[in-house]
């Protein structure tokens, strides 16, 4: 088997994700045959730094030791089982372990099978509280400009990236959108702090307003990673959290991206020292392995739908891969590699290198900005440095360092005209300095 037999089997049988299938008339797919740590080998022998972790899922390398072990083992014992009227213990342990790790007050644990459905239960956990409890007036929720929540129907609508969800947009909610506090747009000078203050106006404006009529504001904390790894700064979650208590309107905090460590905390939440009222976890949570998500809540929330099974107001969402086992044993391995690890401790000496590594960057006439949170580093391409006027997205200039770097042992997957690195916390210091070097080289092909 070699990359050209895999690739015609598979433009034959497969429809791609995320993809113009008409790309690969001249866009050569990589039929990927083994993983090893950050590497990714194809069936022809080209090794590649999986530099974005695979969409951002993978935390502790590919074919990682511990893990399989683990799903080794628990594949002995039980692949999966019906988790209505039947338990197993890796959901439990897991269950545990996740209230222990999140923020003070979630204290249950809804598993689902991916981050969109995580959304999806929030969204219908949050109206269905505020019907439980009386208050039918609440129907819509509060998103951020620029935010993105995944592609499921609810989820989609509660996302602000055009090119997902424009198409869509007859079949879809309608959320109350307010400005993104993302740090890209703020003043010469103005600090990062300053900015996301001067955006939260908007939000409590909005508040003020649409109070009676909002279940929950959804954001995601730190960074809108699928709008171009946007960032701001922790002060908007306090300020949100505050507000969103007087309001008596839910938060949604989707950690689905963000989450297990990527913002240099294992919880971008911490940060802000806030608990939301629902957060979503996916991605990271099984290391990259099977499919997973949960959505933690609070006691009071859970309260409001335990009554008698006369009354209806029990939250019968389901899936029917809910709280797998061979995924909730994935997670268990990651939350055991975290704990073994000093993980987050040691990913401020990556980070730090990836910073370093990067500093000339800014200096390039055609990069806007380097910005970085955590294990999250990206560059940011534009036509015009001084305006900041995008290259037009037709002209399609990540593509060309996506390219450049497959010649060159790296898989960096530019989000429009926006390199980033955020890769398994694995990676060396030697290989970070390979994947500057590849996109130094991209960004100037790319602009010329
Ligand atoms: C990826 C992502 C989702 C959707 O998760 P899927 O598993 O792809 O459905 C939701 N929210 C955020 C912030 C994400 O990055």
């Amino acid at each position: 088997m070699n990359n050209a037999d895999l690739i015609q089997r598979d433009l034959a049988a497969i429809w791609h994700p995320c993809s113009q299938m008409k790309d690969h008339e001249w866009l050569p797919m990589t039929p990927i045959k083994r993983g090893e740590g950050v590497w990714l080998e194809d069936f022809d022998g080209n090794r590649y730094i999986d530099a974005i972790s695979s969409w951002w899922v993978n935390i502790f390398g590919h074919a990682n030791p511990r893990i399989n072990a683990a799903l080794r083992q628990q594949m002995e014992d039980l692949e999966h089982v019906i988790l209505s009227g039947f338990t197993h213990y890796s959901a439990i342990e897991l269950a545990e372990r996740l209230i222990k790790l999140t923020p003070e007050g979630l204290n249950r644990c809804f598993y689902a099978d991916n981050g969109s459905s995580a959304v999806e239960v929030a969204l219908k956990m949050s109206f269905h509280y505020w019907y439980n409890t009386g208050q039918n007036k609440k129907k819509r929720f509060i998103n951020l400009s620029n935010s993105y929540h995944g592609e499921t129907l609810g989820a989609l609508a509660m996302g602000d990236v055009a090119l997902y969800k424009e198409i869509y947009a007859e079949l879809l909610l309608e959320p109350i959108t307010v400005a993104s506090p993302d740090c890209f747009y703020r003043d010469e000078g103005e600090s990062e702090e300053a900015y996301s203050r001067r955006m939260f106006v908007q939000m409590e404006q909005t508040l003020e307003q649409h109070a009676d009529e909002v279940c929950a504001v959804i954001i995601e904390p730190l960074i809108q990673c699928a709008g171009n790894m946007r960032m701001y700064h922790p002060v908007y979650l306090e300020l949100l959290r505050e507000a969103c208590d007087r309001h008596n309107v839910h938060l949604i905090a989707d950690e689905v991206a963000v989450g297990f460590g990527r913002t240099g905390t294992l919880f971008a939440c911490e940060q802000a020292d806030i608990t939301p009222d629902f957060m979503c976890l996916s991605k990271g949570l099984t290391g990259g392995y099977l499919p997973l998500s949960v959505t933690m809540t609070t006691d009071k929330i859970y309260d409001a739908f335990y009554d008698d099974y006369n009354t209806l107001k029990a939250f019968l969402h389901s899936h029917s891969y809910t709280g797998n086992a061979l995924a909730c044993r994935a997670a268990l391995a990651t939350l055991d590699i975290f704990e073994q690890d000093n993980v987050i401790e040691s990913n401020r000496h990556l980070a730090r290198h990836m910073q370093q590594a990067t500093t000339h960057f800014a200096e390039h006439p055609n990069v806007a900005e380097v910005r970085q949170t955590g294990m999250v580093l990206a560059i940011e391409m534009v036509k015009d440095k001084k305006s900041r006027e995008p290259f037009p997205w037709q002209e399609r200039r990540g593509l060309t360092v996506y390219r450049h770097a497959l010649k060159h042992q790296a898989l960096l997957r530019p989000l429009g005209n926006v390199i980033y690195f955020m890769p398994p916390y694995v990676i060396s210091t030697d290989e970070i300095d390979h994947l500057a070097e590849v996109a130094w080289q991209g960004i100037q092909l790319a602009c010329e």
